[in-house]
């Protein structure tokens, strides 16, 4: 039996950073919204993270709108910490948040209004703001032999923290700041580790300067506003120095090789012969946009990337992308959450008036 679609003004998908400012301040602006969120708790992303990810060893988590972090004890570990901040966050504004609902699909609803598919029923919505974030598309690159491999593969995603990695040979794949600092943790209790990345690492030395965040983010807006595949904004302002990845460094950890050519079954080889013998590959290889959702829409550039015009989609004004692209860190998604509900609001008003 078909069940009735629940209607509301806007549906935001997503309760990490990006979905909860834009709640906020879709309710400041009076805006009727629900907020869908496939997660089983409060803390987006977040939740998911390993637990020796300890608060003192990330980039620094922005406030939420109007609502202090304060300074919790660095030593505690950052999914613990983010969770608390953003369910205290929700539950102080009454945000309209609904969980666990998973958005399977987002398609035209024939009047104008969006459909949203999901398992919990469908949603009609005037204008849909996305806020999926990466973590549910870990990127697996392909390398000949991956299937002929005898021991454990594991994406980042699915990294428990370095306890389990004790006594082992690890090889770890990837040049972003979750591959030098799993890589830091791990060299203390593995047999082995070998760090490959495809390109030499540039590292950041001193302090994180505002002007290269800033640099960054427009190079990554220069890509979305072109229809390009967004990259990591962390990925262009250099790997960070905490202090495990200089001790790493004074190790001797931080050598890198070149990517190899093939997975053994035994481990890794390059082109000229060398061999790595290895227990465990750890692909630290970053994440893609979560949009699978809104594949109906047919949103994509030939580019193969989504045509933004700040965190607005150009061929459809209807759905606006958050936590995306210049973005995706927790200060571009505070941000891009009053964008896209002010310019949402101005949608809905512009409908009334022609409605009218
Ligand atoms: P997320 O936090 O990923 O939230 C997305 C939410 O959407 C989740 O709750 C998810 O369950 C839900 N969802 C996804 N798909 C669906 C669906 N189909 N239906 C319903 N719900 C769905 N940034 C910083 O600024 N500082 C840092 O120190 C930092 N460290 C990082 C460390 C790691 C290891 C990683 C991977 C990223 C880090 N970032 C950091 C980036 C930052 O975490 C994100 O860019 C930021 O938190 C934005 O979150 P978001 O709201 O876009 O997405």
């Amino acid at each position: 039996m078909a069940v009735d679609a629940q209607e509301i003004s806007v549906v935001v998908i997503g309760a990490g950073q990006a979905g909860l400012s834009a709640s906020y301040f879709l309710r400041h602006y009076g805006v009727s919204h629900v907020v869908l969120d496939g997660a089983p708790e409060a803390g987006g992303a977040w939740q998911h993270r390993w637990p020796s990810l300890r608060l003192g060893k990330v980039h620094g988590i922005h406030d939420l709108p109007d609502f202090p972090l304060g300074k919790p004890d660095s030593e505690r570990p950052a999914s613990e910490v983010v969770s608390e901040y953003f369910a205290a966050f929700e539950s102080a504004h009454s945000l309209p948040v609904i969980r666990p609902v998973r958005v399977t699909a987002v398609r035209e609803n024939g009047d104008g209004r969006l459909l949203v598919v999901t398992d919990r029923g469908p949603w009609v919505a005037r204008a849909v703001v996305n806020a999926t974030g990466t973590w549910e598309r870990p990127f697996w690159p392909h390398y000949p032999g991956q299937a002929s491999f005898l021991g454990r593969q594991l994406h980042t995603a699915g990294y428990n923290g370095p306890e389990e990695m004790a006594g082992k040979r690890v090889v770890v794949v990837g040049g972003g700041a979750s591959a030098t600092q799993a890589l830091a943790e791990i060299s203390l209790v593995a047999a082995t580790t070998t760090w490959v990345t495809r390109r030499p690492p540039v590292w950041r030395e001193g302090p994180f300067k505002e002007q290269d965040g800033r640099a960054a983010v427009a190079l990554v807006d220069e890509r979305v506003r072109a229809g390009l595949p967004p990259i990591s904004v962390v990925g262009v302002t250099g790997l960070g120095i905490t202090p495990d990845v200089a001790d790493a460094r004074a190790r001797g950890v931080m050598e890198r090789l070149p990517m190899f050519s093939r997975v053994v079954p035994d481990g890794v080889e390059w082109a000229d012969g060398r061999h790595v013998e290895a227990d465990v590959i750890l692909w630290a290889t970053g994440f893609r946009a979560a949009l699978d959702h809104l594949a109906p829409l047919r949103l994509r550039a030939p580019g193969g990337g989504i045509l933004m015009d700040g965190t607005r989609v150009v061929v459809d004004p209807r759905v606006h992308l958050v936590g995306y692209g210049p973005s995706a860190s927790t200060v571009g998604a505070t941000r891009a959450g009053r964008a896209a509900a002010r310019e949402v609001r101005d949608l809905l008003r512009k409908q009334a008036v022609s409605a009218a």
